[in-house]
């Protein structure tokens, strides 16, 4: 009670002058410094079907040339490709991993393509949550591998989002930031450009699809993000060539017509893109995906694991354990008396099946005999026939013979 009055001293506690230098002000440089030391992780998953401009994109972003393997359209299912680069700038340490869908969009059968980019995004949360979880942890040197940010590439239609494009984004908004842009927005027309834009915005509203929006409650920044919400999604164009327009040399493409320059924002909205997810949001994608993405998976995982703490008994680590180790051992048991009793079942069968089949072999057998035995009293009357016969013709010729013995003495007597 006694240090409660002390504290309670207003809801701002007492201003007090000093009265020299102490040199808490230096607070924030000491942040600087050891995040300077420690270096940032950035992970960027690409979505969009092979061939939209991904990995050129990438390399404009960061002015590198990253991995630019060509894929081919023949793939069967969707792969995750992932590439590490450690980039320095200044005295700054990025080590970006981006992420590529190998192959979405290219099968016949879509419905699926998704489930690759779900599992993929669950497996780096697990990873983070397994490390948490570890009694000797270590999350400030842990290379943090969740996606920050899914930079979803649309085909320029022109008109709306594709059927697979809604169905993939909703299965990914409550997983990532996800930031849909306009990709090769060169091949549509600046008047279409507009409803386009219109469309898909009203297309994802009307779908529930959650995006990332610029966070706009930091006063610094609020009035550029307020605005750069409302181009959202970002028409970009990608290139990997230099051409010359005048006396310059800058990133385009030429056509036969002019040059698209993509740094120019006339042109397209590559730099509003690259000024909001590298030099002003950047930090943002990474606090969300912790703060809400991450915490999402982590209530969800922890509530499976049966640790809960709004219920009216908090339950303690230990509880758990028994408990799922009960249910565990319940669940066996019930396994193997399933299993004793199926196999009880067989024998039993088995053993009917032996006696209809005796059963059916004696039966068998029984008309067997009586038919044999038949049989072989029918040869047996036939027998004694033929034997009657037989003595009756013996008899027969007993008789001629007589007959013409006697006849042959007549004849000689005479
Ligand atoms: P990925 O398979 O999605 O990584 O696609 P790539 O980056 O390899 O690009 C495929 C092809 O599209 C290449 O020939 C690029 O030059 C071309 N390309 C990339 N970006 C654009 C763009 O903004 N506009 C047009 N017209 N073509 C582009």
């Amino acid at each position: 009670a006694h240090v409660k009055v002390l504290r309670s001293l207003g809801p701002e506690g007492r201003t007090l002058p000093l009265q020299g230098h102490v040199g808490f002000d230096s607070l924030p440089d000491q942040l600087v410094n050891k995040c300077v030391n420690l270096g940032f992780d950035m992970n960027i998953l690409c979505v969009g079907e092979t061939g939209i401009g991904k990995s050129t994109l990438m390399d404009c972003l960061f002015k590198a040339n990253f991995d630019d393997t060509v894929h081919s359209h023949k793939s069967p299912g969707v792969e995750i490709s992932e590439h590490i680069y450690n980039l320095k700038e200044g005295n700054v340490k990025l080590r970006l991993a981006i992420v590529d869908s190998v192959g979405y969009g290219d099968q016949i059968n879509k419905e699926n393509s998704f489930k690759p980019l779900v599992d993929f995004i669950d497996e780096q949360f697990e990873n983070y949550l397994q490390e948490e979880l570890k009694i000797k942890r270590d999350l400030v040197t842990f290379h943090d591998s969740r996606v920050h940010v899914c930079l979803y590439f649309l085909v320029p239609t022109g008109h709306s989002i594709r059927s697979l494009d809604l169905v993939t984004m909703k299965a990914l908004d409550k997983k990532c930031n996800i930031i849909p842009i306009i990709a090769k927005s060169d091949t549509v027309s600046k008047s279409e450009l507009d409803t386009f834009k219109a469309n898909i915005m009203e297309e994802l509203r009307d779908n529930d699809v959650e995006i990332y929006t610029f966070p706009t409650d930091d006063e610094t920044v609020a009035e550029v993000n307020k605005d750069m919400n409302e181009m959202m999604p970002f028409a970009v164009v990608g290139s990997r060539e230099d051409v010359k327009v005048g006396e310059t040399t800058v990133r385009g493409r030429e056509y036969p017509w002019g040059v698209v320059e993509i740094e120019n924002e006339q042109h397209c909205d590559f730099v509003k893109l690259r000024e909001m997810l590298i030099r002003t949001n950047m930090e943002d994608l990474r606090e969300v995906t912790h703060r809400k993405h991450y915490e999402l998976y982590r209530r969800g995982k922890l509530k499976q694991m049966g640790i809960t703490d709004d219920g009216a008994h908090p339950v303690s680590l230990q509880e758990t354990y028994e408990q799922k180790r009960a249910e565990h051992l319940e669940e066996l048991q019930r396994i193997e008396n399933e299993m004793r009793q199926n196999f009880v079942n067989k024998v039993r069968e088995k053993d009917l099946e032996l006696k209809r089949n005796e059963k059916e072999l004696a039966a068998k057998y029984e008309g067997l005999r009586k038919e044999n035995n038949e049989e072989k009293k029918r040869l047996d009357e036939e027998r004694k026939k033929l034997d009657d016969d037989l003595a009756a013709l013996k008899k027969k010729r007993e008789d001629l013979e007589r007959a013409n013995a006697e006849h042959a003495n007549g004849q000689n007597t005479k």
